[in-house]
């Protein structure tokens, strides 16, 4: 649409020679404005020495430090010569040492490192006779590369750009090809993202001067104003490009569903067994509201687990079919599909057998579509959707193949999105004349900051409070070393089972060969901390389920598998027997994390549940508790107290409430993992702005995007935020916006 202004779209081999270029692009960097957003990561002060004594063996480090003395000596021994230069924080020390054939060779190296002069210094912390030490590290003196002696007195003193860096390209050597594109530029070669009202309105500087104050500060202020300007300007271009979704999204005509005021959803209400919730019924109405209107409805529905989510799913399904439409509901999972139909059919009773012998004269069909249906089953379910016969249609992805056809969809829920990409739901969306309404839910709860971010066009509700009668679940972090407590944990599980009720087991594996579970996509997200070669092996279903069939405890019970590379037949018998009580027992792989329902079981053992994620584990933890009775959740782990995993666990331990809990997930994950993988790596990722940290800064941003918008829908006047949309947010960033 836009070209970039040419100066900023060169290539850098072409601007800094191959050689450097092809150094830069081991960074990903490839033109000068590529070059120029490797902002800093932070900034070293001449004055302020890096602490020696906290360097660990074998870490990449770069190091302030001030050189104290510098030898060279020729090595009899060994032949060639050695330099060593000893630099100092003023405390401890650490030795440079660099060898080479002939001393003359280090001369150069020699006359560099005088004595008293303070440098930056860059390579792997190593061990030489008890001393730290590195070897042919790459340095920068400060203030020695300088013109004359001004410039050199100025360099001296400013802050020092520390560029993220790879060990065959130093954070120096980046700098200077940075100096050397940023020099020659004029404010004509970098045209301005930001609209000049707004910049004059906050007083910002515009992008050449905060390219340049966080390139090239004099002064710490500098740098600080710059980064406060290219924060503001990822805020604008985020929102404005989430504004311009939302306003595209409004432009098309959904076909309004009002329903009617004597049908299915009346019909439903008056034979749900339990009094609807304050939440539930709020919720309802703004659901019902929105799909009364032309504009098509992206709506997201959070709420915890338990909350009682699917019962408004179902109402708004049954509005729809009111107005003489179709609803689609997505479940992540077959066997959550299953179950979802199984729900339906429940609450539904003679309602969702409309049209047929024995069904209510309000009714209307349910019917089931997954990939591993038999042909015949498959073939009526399509004929069912294509006719219209089938008000309800629930499935897994195999939805979304070309060869469903839906006589008039007018909504799509779809259950656990977080599984779900853009363009699937896109691709359901596309398969009917008018947009269909669509509702997303998730008990993933996303802290307020993060759904403005990433969810700036949904609309969002919640559901606050939980169905009245539930139990708590105490949770409990079991050390996997403490055989004692192990010997309890599986006593209890007889307890549990004796009582008549059902116990799962989670476990991150499968099988002993075995990765992670296909079907389980967060496991394992995090590094552990430990290597990994000294950790026993991860415990496995198979495994696990063999070997508590060895424990006495548990003599005659019989354990049931479950894993997502069973066959969809092998999953539901497996489920059904671990719901009747058959198999109390269900050990598994996270398969079960979502939307399972078994109001029975209250007890879930987690095996290595430091492999596992906050959200994650709160997910696992829902599939317990879901009934009257008191129930426990016990997290065995090998992370030791003090270890971010472990402090994860105790989280989980401390609270049930999953929005205290995102918000400490938030806390402990660092930087850039916010916004989950979608958003780290790729040049497009956000460099500055922080979520949680910038919210008020995204707020007002937000603001700005939507006046903008909403006077120059398409951008016209301003070309420079247009392209820096465009480019910035091209491609995947498009996706991840959507993601859910
Ligand atoms: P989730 O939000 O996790 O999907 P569900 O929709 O599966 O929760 O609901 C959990 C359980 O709570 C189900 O057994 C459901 O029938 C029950 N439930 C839902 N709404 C209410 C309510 N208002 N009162 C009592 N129980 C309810
Ligand atoms: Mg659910």
């Amino acid at each position: 649409m836009n070209t970039p202004a040419p100066r900023l779209a060169e290539p850098l081999s072409k601007v800094l020679g191959a050689r450097t270029a092809t150094g830069l692009g081991k960074l990903g960097l490839d033109t000068v404005e590529d070059l120029l957003r490797h902002y800093p990561r932070r900034y070293g002060s001449p004055g302020e020495m890096t602490p020696i004594g906290a360097l660990a063996l074998g870490e990449h480090v770069t190091v302030m430090a001030q050189v104290r003395s510098v030898t060279v000596r020729t090595m009899r021994s060994r032949g060639g010569a050695m330099l060593e230069a000893v630099v100092t924080d003023g405390r401890d020390s650490l030795q440079l040492t660099f060898f080479a054939k002939r001393a003359g060779v280090l001369r150069m190296h020699e006359s560099k490192l005088a004595a008293g002069r303070t440098g930056l210094f860059t390579g792997t912390v190593g061990e030489y006779r008890g001393r730290r030490q590195l070897t042919h590290p790459d340095y920068l003196i400060v203030g020695v590369d300088a013109a004359d002696e001004d410039e050199a007195v100025l360099e001296a003193s400013r802050p020092i750009p520390i560029y993220p860096a790879v060990a065959s390209v130093p954070t120096w050597r980046i700098g200077r090809s940075v100096r050397m594109v940023l020099d020659p530029l004029t404010e004509a070669d970098v045209p301005d993202p930001l609209p000049a009202a707004i910049r004059e309105q906050r007083g910002l500087p515009s992008l050449l001067e905060a390219l340049r104050a966080v390139h090239v500060p004099d002064v710490d202020a500098d740098w600080r104003r710059g980064q406060d300007r290219l924060r503001f300007e990822e805020a604008l271009v985020l929102q404005t490009a989430l504004a311009r979704r939302r306003a595209a999204r409004e432009a098309l005509a959904a076909v309004p569903r009002q329903g009617v005021s004597d049908g299915l959803v009346q019909a439903l209400d008056a034979r749900l067994p339990f009094p609807l919730t304050a939440a539930q019924v709020e919720v309802g109405e703004q659901i019902a509201k929105d799909l009364a209107a032309t504009t098509p409805m992206l709506r997201l529905l959070q709420g915890d687990v338990g909350a009682g989510k699917t019962v408004v799913a179902l109402r708004a399904m049954a509005q729809v079919v009111d107005s003489g439409g179709q609803a689609a509901l997505l479940a992540p999972t077959e066997v959550l599909a299953a179950q979802h139909l199984r729900t339906l059919e429940q609450l539904m009773g003679p309602l969702a057998f409309g049209g047929m012998l024995g069904g209510d004269p309000h009714g209307t069909r349910l019917t089931l579509l997954t990939g591993s249906q038999s042909t015949g089953a498959r073939r009526q379910a399509l004929a069912d959707a294509a006719s219209g016969a089938a008000g309800i249609v629930v499935g897994t992805h195999a939805l979304l193949s070309e060869t469903v056809q839906f006589a008039d969809l007018g909504l799509v829920v779809v259950d656990e999105q977080h599984r779900f990409g853009v363009e699937q739901r896109d691709a359901l969306r596309s398969r009917s004349e008018h947009p269909p309404h669509t509702l997303v839910m998730t008990a993933t709860p996303i802290p307020r900051t993060v759904a403005m971010t990433v969810f700036g066009d949904l609309e969002t509700s919640l559901l606050t409070d939980k169905p009245a009668g539930r139990a708590e679940v105490a949770t409990h972090v079991v050390p996997a070393d403490n055989q004692a407590w192990l010997d309890r944990t599986w006593a209890r599980v007889r307890e549990e089972v004796n009582a008549g009720r059902r116990v799962y087991v989670v476990c991150p594996r499968i099988d002993a060969d075995d990765e992670v579970d296909p079907e389980t996509l967060e496991a394992a997200a995090d590094e552990p901390d430990e290597p990994a070669a000294q950790r026993p092996p991860l415990a496995s279903v198979t495994q696990t389920a063999a070997m508590l069939a060895e424990r006495a405890e548990l003599a005659s019970v019989r354990i049931g598998l479950m894993h997502g590379r069973l066959s969809a037949e092998d999953k539901d018998a497996a489920m059904a027997a671990f719901a009747s009580g058959e198999a109390p027992v269900l050990v598994s792989t996270t398969v079960i994390e979502v939307g399972v329902d078994v109001p029975a079981a209250t007890m879930m053992v987690v095996l290595d549940a430091e492999r596992f994620g906050i959200s994650q584990l709160h997910q696992l933890r829902g599939r317990v508790g879901r009934g009257t009775l008191a129930s426990v959740c016990l997290l065995v782990s090998r992370a030791e107290p003090g270890t971010v995993s472990r402090e994860r666990l105790d989280a989980l331990a401390a609270t049930t409430d999953g929005f205290v809990l995102a918000e400490k997930d938030l806390e402990l994950r660092r930087e850039g993992d916010v916004l989950g993988a979608a958003q780290s790596g790729g040049r497009n990722s956000l460099r500055l702005l922080r979520v949680v940290r910038d919210a008020a800064l995204i707020e007002q941003a937000r603001e700005h995007a939507r006046e903008l918008v909403a006077r120059d829908p398409d951008l016209a006047a301003y070309p420079a935020l247009a392209s820096a949309i465009d480019s910035w947010l091209g491609g995947e960033r498009e996706e991840f916006l959507e993601r859910g």
